[in-house]
């Protein structure tokens, strides 16, 4: 500490080692297993010592060493999430139970079927796999449960398929089934791959991000039970690919649009009528893909998947169409909930670059859509010479299944799908066929602010303001002389988010913070203080603390290690 005034930095410094402490105290109690290592040495923790719900998760990801910020950087660039945060969570961690209260007294018939549970990977970080496979053992009863069968597609992650093989063998692990494919096949023919070796009634298929919640096969199940062409899914729940944070999605069901992408909807009007609809199975037009289960026996006489399909892409929208058109029905279970980590990019290409979602459509789009298809392809220009391969098998179980047409499938199972020929006032009306005032999307739903103040470097008369206009996204942020009026003000949200003048979010960036659109998702929108004067300002996604470049009028404002309350200590004044 260079020669300022010796008694402010006794101050701060009490006050901010206080706070650190009390950050890093969570930080040790989680602490279970090696950090720097990958592969885990003591997987096996109670449930009592990973309590690690909402309020404990604030200080998951800080990043205390270089070694923390190394492990960090690679993660984002293999897996594209924070796997700093994931190597410190509990392979037995507690999750928060999503499920609508109605879903807890339910009892569900005594003679379920046994699943097999297919997750295939490619490249996934060991830890999260780990969690996936440790969630499933922990919350599906072992007489519900044939085996989990895991699926290396040909992962070229170094000793990935060798570290879980030891894993699983040390642990005992004994309906745990590792195959591995001899080429890198894609998640469609991966998947095939697995339901071809297992043994179970029900085909559950998860991704290998995923983690799954209290009570979440019972209702899958029973709805199989009940009918076997019911092909039903989880609601899948978000688990935040920068902090871990697990928390509930809302109620909706699928659909598409004609670019032939998938696309989350509120469900008709009148579906969500008295308490009990909120636990119904719901009719959905199409599957997301990554989650659901099926009877095995239906799987294969409605054509498994298309095994012409390859890599990732489209073959969530051919099953839903097969399913309906071909005679059974796709529903959401309310009652049954399922993580699944959503990250911001995809970390991954096809092994020749090709583009696997239009080639996967084509196919779709040829198959299964009849005329219907010209929408796709009048969408998509470069769609008109793309190869697609040879379809001739999967138009003829097409006609082996005496299947309906697309036509009928649109009338009966999607009319709210408006057709690009469409205009005006029938366009309204189906629009206004869905739910539209119990579900606010989410980035229309109104800000709660708790509170609100500028932020001040300490012993100092500084504030945090933005370089270029408030309104202006992507700005970074300097220290200017603190002014009254609003282009000072950050209005705190009851999210953790501080939105500058009620404009634009203060979000972590690549390496400064920057103002941004709000998106509600939490992770780099969301901050942590101890309120009053002398605090840090604790960023989740970031896992580091708020800081000035130096204390002078135009200092940047970047992120820094919390551990060094130098230039990092700031007074909220109200
Ligand atoms: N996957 C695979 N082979 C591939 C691509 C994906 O086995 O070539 C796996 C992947 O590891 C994951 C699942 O398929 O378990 C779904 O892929 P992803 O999670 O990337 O899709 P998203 O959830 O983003 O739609
Ligand atoms: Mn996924």
């Amino acid at each position: 500490m260079v020669s300022i005034n010796k008694s402010f930095f006794y101050g701060i410094g009490v006050a901010s080692i206080t706070w650190l402490m009390s950050l890093c105290f969570y930080f040790q109690l989680i602490k279970h297993d090696n950090l720097n290592t990958v592969f885990p040495t003591n997987n096996l923790e109670s449930h009592n010592s990973s309590h690690l719900l909402k309020d404990d998760m604030n200080d998951i990801g800080l990043i205390k060493t270089t070694e923390d910020q190394r492990i960090k950087d690679e993660g984002y660039k293999i897996h594209a999430y924070n796997t700093l945060v994931s190597n410190r969570l509990s392979l037995n961690r507690t999750i928060p139970d999503t499920r609508n209260i109605l879903c807890k007294n339910k009892i569900y018939m005594d003679n379920l079927p046994k699943a097999s549970v297919i997750i295939c990977f490619y490249n996934e970080h060991l830890r999260t796999l780990l969690r996936t496979v440790h969630s499933i053992i922990n919350r599906t009863p072992s007489n519900m449960l044939q085996e989990i069968i895991l699926v290396d597609d040909e992962s070229d992650i170094q000793d990935l398929y060798k570290n879980l093989s030891t894993y699983i063998n040390k642990q005992k692990l004994v309906n745990v089934k590792l195959f591995k494919t001899d080429r890198r096949e894609g998640l469609i023919r991966a998947r095939l791959f697995g339901a071809r070796k297992s043994q179970g009634q029900v085909l559950l298929f998860l991704d290998s991000h995923v983690e799954v919640n209290v009570g979440w096969i019972e209702p899958l199940l029973e709805q199989i039970q009940k009918k076997r062409s019911n092909v039903v899914m989880p609601i899948i729940d978000i688990i935040n690919p920068d902090t871990f944070m697990y928390s509930a999605s809302p109620l909706v069901r699928g659909g598409f649009n004609w670019g032939l992408h998938f696309k989350w909807e509120n469900p008709p009007t009148g579906t969500l009528e008295t308490k009990e609809d909120f636990i119904k199975p719901i009719k959905s037009p199409t599957m997301a893909g990554g989650l659901f289960a099926i009877d095995k026996k239906y799987f294969i006489d409605i054509g498994e998947y298309d095994a012409g399909m390859n890599i990732w892409g489209g073959e969530n929208l051919e099953i839903s169409f097969r399913i309906w058109m071909c005679g059974g029905s796709l529903e959401l279970v309310p009652c049954s909930r399922v993580g699944h980590i959503f990250r911001h990019r995809r970390p991954y290409g096809s092994p020749d670059g090709k583009d696997t979602m239009l080639y996967n459509s084509l196919r779709v789009a040829h198959v299964w859509m009849d005329s219907f298809k010209d929408f796709f392809l009048n969408q998509r220009p470069d769609a008109k010479n793309f190869d697609y391969g040879d379809i001739s098998s999967r138009l003829q179980l097409r006609k082996e299944l005496k299947c309906h047409d697309f036509d009928w499938y649109l009338t009966h199972i999607y009319p709210e799908l408006p057709l690009p020929t469409e205009e005006g006032e029938r366009l309204k009306k189906k629009w206004s066929a869905l739910e539209k005032d119990k579900f606010q999307p989410w980035h229309l739903r109104k800000r709660n602010y708790v509170d609100q103040y500028s932020i001040r470097l300490s012993n100092s008369n500084l504030c945090v303001s933005s370089v270029k206009d408030i309104k202006i996204k992507g700005s970074g942020l300097v220290l200017k002389p603190c002014k009254s009026g609003k282009n000072q003000i950050w209005y705190e949200t009851d999210k953790n988010e501080l939105v500058l003048a009620q404009l634009l979010c203060l979000q972590y960036g690549k390496a400064n913070p920057i103002l941004y659109k709000c998106h509600e998702m939490g992770g780099d929108q969301e901050w942590k203080h101890k309120g009053g004067k002398e605090t840090a300002i604790y960023n989740l996604a970031a896992g580091t603390c708020l800081a000035a470049e130096n204390k002078s009028i135009n200092s940047a404002v970047s992120m820094k290690i919390c551990s060094n309350p130098e230039l990092a200590t700031w007074d909220l004044v109200r």
